[in-house]
């Protein structure tokens, strides 16, 4: 039979500037992508206007080609595809899979943030609350499991763990895990590489996929960055800028994080020699599924 050609892509919500944890996707994303002969596409997430920071986009992208990484097709942005993501949730209503919901946010706290069925109806709250949300219908036994390629195997019991998920925000915006599904099958996509901060978000996307039809494309989830501490990295280093006037200590420092043998990189010195040496000796079996220790990701020593 003919396997599809590999498609991975990277997905940034314009949210603040490029940072470590970002490159590290980035970088990720295309190694594999490049090592399993693939195209690799750039994405932009910039649905939700509340959290974006203006001009955003734009830096993100020139830091991108700063890093040497260009998509290999135009740059699809998502608040250009309500089309597509109503076209889903039309679908999902008339199949009686997804539901207006008006709970509230002290509604669901009393259960625990997990829904399971509406605790007020909807015409209670039809004066409180004129907008509402609306949410994918999880079922008992909506169990999904999948083998992640640097995590290993995973399993989430979606009823108990997550309960039924929004699609279509109360404030009108559409929900990551709906416009995600619809973009990565859209765009056939056959292998999703992204952060391990995600790995909670695939069992929703898997059971949206199911319940739309789409194929599942293959998932690794890349290693979480830690502090010397072992502990997850504080948003303010994690969000910390990388300077693209110098992107070589940035994308070896990205090399190290993957497990990569920092010897390959010795004796670069444009991004472009960084890029090729890399390429040629990736070894996706390397890469760890965390990552200890801020200096792997920043310049600095200290
Ligand atoms: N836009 C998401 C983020 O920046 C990533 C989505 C994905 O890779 O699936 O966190």
């Amino acid at each position: 039979a003919a396997t599809r050609r590999y498609r991975g892509r990277f997905a940034p919500s314009p949210t603040g500037d490029l940072h470590a944890g970002s490159l590290l996707a980035a970088f990720g994303s295309w190694l594999l992508a490049r090592h399993h002969g693939g195209d690799w596409l750039v994405r932009i997430e910039d649905l939700d206007p509340p959290r974006e920071v203006p001009g955003a986009a734009e830096r993100q992208l020139r830091a991108l080609a700063a890093f040497g990484l260009d998509s290999d097709e135009t740059v699809v942005r998502q608040s250009m595809r309500h089309a597509l993501y109503q076209h889903a949730l039309d679908r999902l209503i008339d199949q009686g899979r997804a539901f207006v919901c008006r709970c509230s946010r002290s509604d669901l706290a009393a259960v625990g943030g997990i829904h399971r069925r509406c605790v007020t109806s909807s015409a209670e709250h039809k004066s409180a609350a004129p907008q509402a949300a609306i949410r994918l219908r999880v079922n008992d036994g909506d169990i999904v499991a999948f083998n992640d390629a640097i995590q290993g195997p995973q399993a989430q019991d979606l009823a108990r763990e997550v309960g039924d998920f929004v699609l279509r925000r109360a404030d009108g915006y559409w929900a990551y895990q709906l416009a995600v599904v619809v973009d990565d099958a859209d765009q056939g996509i056959t292998n999703v590489v992204r952060g391990a901060d995600l790995l909670d978000s695939t069992g929703r996307q898997i059971l949206l996929q199911r319940a739309l039809g789409l194929p599942t494309p293959a998932y690794a989830h890349l290693p979480l960055l830690l502090d010397a501490h072992g502990r997850k990295l504080s948003k303010s280093d994690a969000a910390r800028p990388l300077d693209p006037a110098d992107p070589l200590p940035a994308l070896r420092a990205a090399w190290r994080a993957l497990g990569q043998s920092t010897q390959a990189l010795d004796a670069v010195a444009s991004v472009t020699e960084t890029l090729d040496a890399a390429r040629v000796s990736f070894n996706p079996a390397q890469i760890p599924n965390h990552v200890s220790g801020l200096a792997a990701m920043h310049n600095d020593p200290g």
